[in-house]
């Protein structure tokens, strides 16, 4: 049997030359090696979580399986009933999407009825909505992030001005991992959601304990958040994320969707149910989170990396002094992570694995720094 190290060691030279460019869901071209057999890279690189799906959701997708061939509208309602039971809202200010990245793409379309316009986001950060903003006309103004790499909120507030049409706020942040202060996010919304829609992407709040601000969404028509279960639920090949606003809002965004809240599978659905009853799978996957990433700062500290405190299960940390394109080293090494920049300066992001997958990184990062 061969050793994931000594693979390590026989693989390398082999990746370069067998690459396979795919496209990444943040707008960006990356490239993953071909690996022979059954070696998988270490794959820290879309923020996935490493923990996979709670067991009574795989139950219960093996048990849907052979249901396929019903729609799953039913079983759809029923799941609509348990998140707005959870969010403390009425089962119509809940909007299925096949993840939250649909629900995103949806909210550029509703801001641009009230004609072209920008729209202010943080820089960098998660950026999805991207190529649906600017196919309906909405200019991107880009906001630095603050000294600490959160979201500037004064600078993206001076921005706002009469032809602002949507203001995203990524709280967590990806690719900082930075949390924002809940009193400073609310008047935030109190000052802007008034006059434009406010997308708030609360992708990662179970990791950072960051309180949501979806009881907001009575006081604001204009207040999306975007939740999904890609995260802390360990789902993100399944598919499922969801809108919290006003019915009315909820309405409007349904409009371009084909079929409302239909787009995602019984299997998915299930799935998510069952997620949803299981605590203590989600509690596990953040407890064994922190645990990775007490080790993995570790790993950059000793070797003088500066990396931005995080909340979530994602490290962003500084390569700004590095003589090479450090992702492309890494990638070629069978460690899947992205480059960034912020600042004018060149960062890269992980996800956190298991321990045992961190330990490989830290074993390929040594030797590559
Ligand atoms: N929002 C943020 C901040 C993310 O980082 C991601 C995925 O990485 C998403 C949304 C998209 O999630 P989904 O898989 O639900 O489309």
């Amino acid at each position: 049997m061969v050793n994931r190290r000594d693979w390590l060691r026989n693989s390398a030279a082999l990746l370069g030359s067998m690459m396979l460019p795919i496209s990444n869901m943040e707008g960006m071209d990356f490239t993953v090696p071909m690996l022979a057999g059954d070696k998988a890279p270490i794959k820290i690189n879309q923020n996935e979580n490493a923990y996979g799906p709670s067991p009574m959701a795989i139950k219960a997708m093996t048990e849907q399986i052979t249901k396929g061939n019903r729609y799953a509208l039913p079983l759809i309602t029923e799941f609509k009933a348990a998140l707005a039971k959870m969010h403390n809202v009425k089962e119509s200010q809940i909007l299925i999407g096949s993840g939250s990245s649909e629900i995103l793409a949806l909210s550029t379309f509703l801001a641009a009825e009230r004609g072209k316009g920008n729209l202010i986001a943080a820089d960098p950060t998660f950026k999805i909505w991207l190529k649906p903003a600017e196919r309906v006309g909405l200019d991107v103004k880009w906001i630095p992030l603050d000294k600490k790499m959160g979201h500037d909120l004064t600078q993206m507030s001076d921005a706002v001005n009469d032809k602002t049409r949507f203001i995203y706020v990524c709280n967590p942040n990806n690719p900082t991992g930075t949390v924002l202060n809940d009193a400073d996010l609310r008047s935030f919304i109190k000052k802007h959601a008034p006059t434009s829609y406010i997308i708030v992407d609360e992708a990662y709040t179970e990791y950072a304990d960051a309180p949501s601000v979806s009881d907001m969404v009575s006081a604001f028509p204009n207040l999306i958040i975007a939740k999904t279960f890609s995260k802390i639920y360990g789902m993100a090949g399944l598919r499922v994320g969801y809108a919290i606003a006003q019915e009315e809002t909820i309405k409007a965004l349904s409009k371009y969707q084909a079929w409302a809240n239909a787009g995602v599978s019984n299997v998915s659905v299930a799935a998510a149910m069952e997620g949803l009853k299981d605590n203590a799978h989600c509690e596990k996957a953040k407890t064994l989170n922190t645990q990775v990433r007490t080790f993995t700062e570790g790993i950059l500290k000793e070797k003088g990396f500066e990396y931005i405190p995080s909340k979530t299960n994602f490290m962003f940390f500084n390569v700004h002094h590095l003589n090479m394109d450090f992702a492309d080293v890494m990638n070629k090494n069978g460690i899947l992570l992205r480059n960034w920049e912020a600042a004018g300066k060149k960062y890269a992001r992980i996800s956190m694995g298991t321990m045992e997958e961190m330990q490989t990184f830290a074993e390929v990062f040594r030797k590559v720094v």
